[in-house]
């Protein structure tokens, strides 16, 4: 097939009004680290946002910049700078990529706007184990180097039903951190502005489900290489009404193309799970290989993974530790098993890709034998991929290209079968 030919990556719906609400944030972090009644406040990406926002902090989360250096390719030449500081080229390399970055002095938010010529120096930085350790210690870097509190929730791990016990615990952890947060904020806390906070969390989670949910359609009119874009708002500006409008514009606009029909691959024939962490250097290339192939990923767990149901502002404290703990991430194999069987029903799909990220065996579920369980037993066919979120010279092109070619041949001769 000659370039004309070849199938063009339709645009993502809403780009444009996302990217402007984006600047938006970034700048106004920005601000707040220069103005001395500005507080700013960082937290991972599935950490208690609500309890910092309902104290009036501008939340910056350093895995969204993680990500954007991922996308900018920019891991190689970092990576090595935290590597010399003892953190081991084996962990998690937004840990790594982003401390690279800082000691060189460079943000890809400074080319989102002009104003922007570093990350926003916190005044407290908040963790929640629920992902990972490397939070923490990726978390305890920053809070030496500025030399301010760092504190967090201790999360448990391969859980399968989450209990009373669980909640009570975890609940109680973050109720606990509410005098420290007063004494850093200078604001005494108010239940019923977090009780608000938790509620545009909660309307933010339903809209960025229907909008993932509409890949449900034939064709899909989004793929996940769209929703890793499109997740930015519902990772950043959660409890900020501001990502709920936005979410409502991407709606309908998504929904005015699966009205008429207008699939995001053009001739869609497979439909692919993308379990584990996006290749962010990789985003557009491997959206290619798929338009290429006349297939699309129509659903993650990773993009799924900002959908917290649990949010009641009637509870609110409760409820943020039912929503982070009943986090994918969280739970045991048995759980994670029935939800991607959820997930396959649900979006019709053909195969599931694993991918196998070198720096994140938190997000990695195919190192205990999941996917052969769902070619096995299951008789749906599995692909599993070698690579990484952020460090590229852990991806072989050629190899992903190959495998993903011979695993959609695979699907062609069931589906012909
Ligand atoms: S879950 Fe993985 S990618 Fe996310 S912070 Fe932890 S190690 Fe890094």
């Amino acid at each position: 097939m000659n370039d004309e030919n070849k199938p063009k990556i339709k645009r993502t719906p809403a780009k444009k009004p996302m990217g402007l609400l984006m600047r938006d944030y970034f700048v106004e972090l920005a601000e707040a680290a220069e103005d001395p009644d500005g507080r700013v406040a960082w937290c991972t990406s599935v950490g208690p946002a609500e309890l910092l926002r309902a104290f009036g902090f501008q939340v910056y989360f350093p895995e969204n910049h993680g990500a954007m250096l991922g996308t900018a390719r920019m891991a190689a030449d970092l990576i090595p700078r935290a590597n010399a500081l003892g953190y081991s080229p084996d962990i998690c390399s937004y840990l790594t990529t982003d401390i690279g970055a800082f000691l060189a002095g460079i943000t890809p938010m400074s080319k989102v706007d002009e104003r922007i010529e570093s990350v926003p120096k916190p005044d407290v930085l908040m963790f929640n184990t629920n992902q990972c350790r490397d939070v923490q210690d990726w978390f305890s870097w920053y809070g030496r180097h500025y030399d301010v509190p760092v504190v967090g929730v201790h999360s448990y791990a391969g859980i399968g039903d989450v209990g009373d016990v669980h909640v009570k615990s975890i609940a109680g952890q973050m109720e606990g951190l509410v005098p420290e947060l007063e004494r850093i904020s200078g604001t005494k806390f108010d239940i019923d502005r977090l009780r608000e906070v938790v509620g545009l969390s909660r309307r933010c989670s339903e809209l960025w489900k229907d909008v993932l949910d509409t890949a449900a359609a034939r064709p899909a009119p989004i793929t996940f290489f769209d929703g890793t874009i499109l997740m930015g708002p519902a990772v950043v500006l959660r409890g900020d009404a501001r990502a709920n409008a936005f979410y409502e514009e991407a709606l309908a606009e998504i929904r005015a193309r699966v009205e008429a029909g207008e699939g995001a691959i053009p001739g869609e024939k497979y439909r692919i799970y993308w379990e584990g962490m996006p290749i962010w250097g990789r985003l557009r290339d491997n959206a290619t290989l798929f338009l290429e192939n006349a297939s699309n990923v129509v659903a993650s767990t990773y993009c799924n993974s900002w959908i917290f149901s649990a949010f009641d502002e009637k509870e609110p404290f409760e409820s943020m530790a039912r929503a982070y703990t009943e986090l994918f991430i969280v739970r045991n194999d048995a759980y994670k098993e029935r939800y991607i069987d959820e997930m396959v029903e649900f979006f019709s799909v053909d195969g599931i890709l694993f991918h196998d990220a070198k720096t994140c065996p938190n997000n990695s579920n195919n190192r205990y034998g999941m996917p052969e369980r769902y070619a096995q037993d299951k008789g749906i066919p599995t692909l599993v991929v070698n690579g990484d979120l952020n460090d590229m010279r852990l991806v072989s092109d050629e190899q992903m290209k190959t495998n993903v070619e011979a695993f959609i041949e695979q699907l062609a001769e069931r589906k012909a079968g």
